[in-house]
């Protein structure tokens, strides 16, 4: 099979792109470089069965033709990352949803799979754990910008579902809970990469609020190994599925493990929302996945753990 991956040279489509390669697949890459590097995919480059092609997918001519060379779309290409959103609202809504509009218009007229990477940031502040997929979405108000990335996603989904519904395309839409990894960077507030970079460097740990807030980290490979089975299981076809992991931990206690695997001295400390994003932020205080969907579909078991992704985070960033 061959693949089309928008967003290939980001952290999760970079990976994506290895296992896919691994496996004997064609990957074409399409990445326009807003938040992907071509570092993440410089060593894939001349490999047999892998192109890659750095434009947007707002480039449709290019991406009508790739997708019909293609079997499968990954579309990743999004704008992620809280710091990222809270600062370039305009930037997120136009990409998440403009992105996924051409993605499903050009991939319809073919009739290709397509895969739809959402957020468990959809649930927004639901307290109602773990999330189902059939859960309520409990968004905030228009206000505040970190909820426009959560609508732009729920936009993404429901046009994905309404594709599959009028047109029959068929469209797999993956909820991923906080992916970490190798190359993921912190450039745009993701708090694993950034806490080991500060303990690496001696800097504070800036843990965000009180620390209670929790979350459960997925390893990249453990999402990357669900979308390779999910695009081969047929009754994943119009189906919203969570892929996460449900080890769950604080982020204060994320903080002390992090410095102490990293064999750092860095100081703890504690930054208001309204002072680490915007006034009035919202967070959520536990974010955690039902699973039973995806281990139903496809014999979803996590790898790792998040001792295992730490320490290969920390040595990543060694
Ligand atoms: N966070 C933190 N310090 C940081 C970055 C993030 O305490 O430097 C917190 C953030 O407020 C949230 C959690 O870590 O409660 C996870 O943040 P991330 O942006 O990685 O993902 P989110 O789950 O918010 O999408």
């Amino acid at each position: 099979m061959r693949a089309l991956i928008t967003g290939g040279a980001g952290f999760i489509g970079s990976h994506l792109s290895e296992a896919l390669l691994a496996h004997g697949h064609g990957v074409l890459i399409l990445d326009n470089l807003s938040t992907g590097s071509i570092d993440n995919i410089a060593h894939l480059k001349g490999r047999s069965g892998f192109e890659y092609f750095i434009d947007s997918v707002n480039n449709e001519p290019l991406l009508a033709e790739l997708i019909d060379r293609s079997d499968v779309v990954f579309h990743l290409a999004a704008a992620v990352g809280v710091k990222l959103i809270v600062e370039q609202p305009v930037h997120t809504i136009e990409t998440n949803v403009h992105g996924t509009e051409v993605v499903l218009k050009h991939a319809s007229k073919k009739k290709k799979l397509v895969v739809i990477a959402s957020t468990s940031e959809v649930y927004g502040k639901s307290d109602d754990v773990p999330f189902r997929e059939d859960s309520d979405l409990v968004l905030g108000a228009s206000t505040k910008h970190r909820w426009a990335y959560a609508c732009s996603k729920a936009i993404d989904e429901f046009l994905a579902l309404a594709y599959w519904k009028e047109r029959k395309l068929p469209v797999i839409i993956v909820r991923f809970f906080n992916t970490v990894g190798p190359r993921q960077t912190g450039r745009y507030g993701m708090v694993i990469p950034t806490f080991v970079r500060q303990a690496l460097a001696g800097e504070p740990i800036t843990v965000f609020g009180d620390g209670t807030q929790s979350r459960a980290f997925t390893h990249v490979a453990d999402v990357v190994g669900a979308l390779l089975a999910l695009v081969g299981e047929p009754k994943a076809i119009g189906q919203v599925i969570n892929i996460g992991n449900t080890e769950e931990v604080a982020i204060q206690a994320l903080a002390e493990r992090v410095r102490a695997l990293a064999g750092s001295q860095s100081l703890i400390t504690y930054t208001p929302y309204d002072d680490a994003y915007e006034s009035g932020f919202e967070d959520m205080p536990r974010r955690l996945p039902d699973l039973s969907k995806v281990t139903a579909l496809i014999g979803y078991k996590t790898q790792h753990n998040l001792d295992d992704i730490l320490v290969q985070v920390i040595d990543y960033f060694r």
